[in-house]
């Protein structure tokens, strides 16, 4: 579903992603853990080239792209459309309600009519539990309604894989917990994930395969049980040893 070879991304002579190959099957929640400064945000950047990474190939679905090669604006717009992003912090225009936060780029990108924005909207924010919040404007959400209505907004551009980058590190325990739940029903639904977490239960209980990055590199990946409980690499028990 989701192809990622021998990334590679460098901010001067700094090496933040060092041939970095990671392929995501169809319906796979990917969970990617690992220290701060290891490259996980740039890892999800580059995989919707939100971030141009300096050589490697990309594939989602059926979008490829060679980032050694020029790539024309139709092509890299085609490509991000594939891929939904939900970020720390949520992003919601302040000035247009949930309902409308969630049309917009449906309206912009793929031309809806606005009935018919509208409609798939009320049917995204029913699923992340907010029926009662259309007309709600950010500044009146929670943060952990705005995310949910971030992922809404992200949902509704029919994305075929879902990236998250920490989405509940900004929260309140208990509310990132319902922006967990959420993601927890979008897993099992089929929708193909990868998140960058600190949530190691999120890690265990709802992804397949837990990847742990550390110096702009995969350290180690497998079954995240297996991972968690017996980490091969001395520096992925320090860093377990620190979060769990
Ligand atoms: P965290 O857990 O703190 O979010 P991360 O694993 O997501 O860390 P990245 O944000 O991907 O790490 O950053 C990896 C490295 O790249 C860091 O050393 C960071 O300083 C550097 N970096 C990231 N973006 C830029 C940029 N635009 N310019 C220069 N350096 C950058
Ligand atoms: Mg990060």
């Amino acid at each position: 579903k989701v192809a990622l070879d021998n990334i590679r991304k460098s901010y001067g002579d700094h090496v933040v992603l060092d041939d970095v190959t990671l392929h995501v099957q169809q319906g796979e929640v990917i969970s990617i853990i690992g220290p701060s400064g290891a490259g996980k945000s740039t890892f999800l950047r580059c995989t919707n080239l939100l971030e141009m990474p300096d050589a490697g190939r990309i594939r989602v679905g059926d979008h490829e792209i060679d980032t050694s090669q020029r790539i024309g604006d139709k092509q890299l717009e085609r490509l991000r459309r594939t891929t939904g992003m939900v970020f720390q912090s949520f992003n919601l225009f302040p000035h247009k309600t949930a309902l409308e936060n969630v049309s917009l780029g449906q309206r912009r990108v793929l031309g809806r009519s606005k009935e018919e924005a509208d409609e798939r909207s009320r049917q995204l924010i029913d699923r992340v539990g907010l029926s009662d919040k259309y007309d709600a404007y950010p500044g009146r959400l929670s943060g952990g309604q705005q995310q949910r209505i971030a992922i809404a907004r992200a949902l509704a551009m029919d994305p075929e894989v879902m990236l998250f980058d920490e989405p509940t590190s900004a929260l309140d325990p208990e509310v990132g917990l319902e922006v967990l739940a959420v993601m927890q029903e979008l897993a099992e639904s089929g929708m193909t994930m990868m998140v960058v977490t600190h949530e190691i239960e999120f890690a265990r209980n709802v992804g397949d395969r837990l990847i742990v990055m550390a110096d702009g590199g995969i350290l180690e990946e497998g079954d995240p049980t297996e991972v968690i409980t017996n980490p091969k690499k001395e520096r992925t028990q320090k860093f377990l040893r620190a979060v769990v």
